[in-house]
């Protein structure tokens, strides 16, 4: 049944895509790219000093902000752009047929969004880190690899920000 299925391929939580139906959808829409030639967006997003939030208000709490983090994602998106979740805190967004621009445009709304989340829970506020890179012929691990990287980057850099590969910039801007 369609409700079978959606429990397949749904993290339960937030109700995003899990890792591995993400991972699915990136490698067929890299499959239709390659006779599309069309470009495809990767942000690699993971919720700032998470890990504080679980310990000092628990783990309902945490639960609770991995849940209003993922409907503020999915709701700056298009209903035909994908969201995962990839990990604990960890998100997964495709962007098929987006340039460059709009992709850094749509990072930044969702970055925005959450910094400017209000949480029903006095004083709490979190923020996501993202990395951003665009498919350039590589396979699907190798995208989201670049992605991380980027991500790592964006957390070294202090976090809360979109961090994009210079050469991306050069390459499509
Ligand atoms: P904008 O917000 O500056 O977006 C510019 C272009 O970026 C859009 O051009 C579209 O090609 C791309 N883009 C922006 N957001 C998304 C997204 O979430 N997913 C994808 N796949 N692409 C996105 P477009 O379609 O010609 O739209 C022009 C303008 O119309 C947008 O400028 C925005 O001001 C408005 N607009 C269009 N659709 C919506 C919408 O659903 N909600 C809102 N609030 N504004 C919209
Ligand atoms: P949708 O296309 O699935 O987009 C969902 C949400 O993603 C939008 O909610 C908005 O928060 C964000 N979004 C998508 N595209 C853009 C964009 O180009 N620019 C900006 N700034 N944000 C974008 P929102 O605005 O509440 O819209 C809900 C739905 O209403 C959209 O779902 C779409 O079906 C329709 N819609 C709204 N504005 C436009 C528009 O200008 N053109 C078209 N064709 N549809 C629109």
């Amino acid at each position: 049944t369609s409700e079978l299925r959606i429990l397949a391929y749904t993290d339960g939580l937030t109700q995003l895509y899990n890792h591995r139906h993400s991972y699915d959808l990136l490698n067929k829409i890299i499959e239709d790219a390659q006779k599309s030639s069309s470009q495809i967006v990767v942000l690699l997003a993971d919720l700032d000093k998470f890990k504080i939030v679980n310990d000092v208000y628990g783990h309902p709490v945490g639960d609770m902000v991995l849940k209003e983090c993922a409907d503020a994602i999915r709701q700056n998106i298009r209903a035909n752009d994908i969201a995962g979740r990839y990990g604990g805190e960890e998100f997964l967004i495709i962007l098929p047929d987006c340039t460059f621009e709009s992709g850094e445009k749509i990072a930044e709304r969702i970055r925005k969004s959450i910094e400017d989340k209000e949480f029903d829970i006095k004083g709490l506020r979190i923020t996501i880190s993202m990395g951003l890179t665009m498919w350039n012929g590589q396979n699907s691990s190798e995208l989201v690899s670049s992605a991380d990287e980027l991500l790592y980057k964006a957390k070294n850099n202090g976090r809360n920000r979109v961090e994009i590969d210079p050469s991306i910039i050069s390459l499509f801007a």
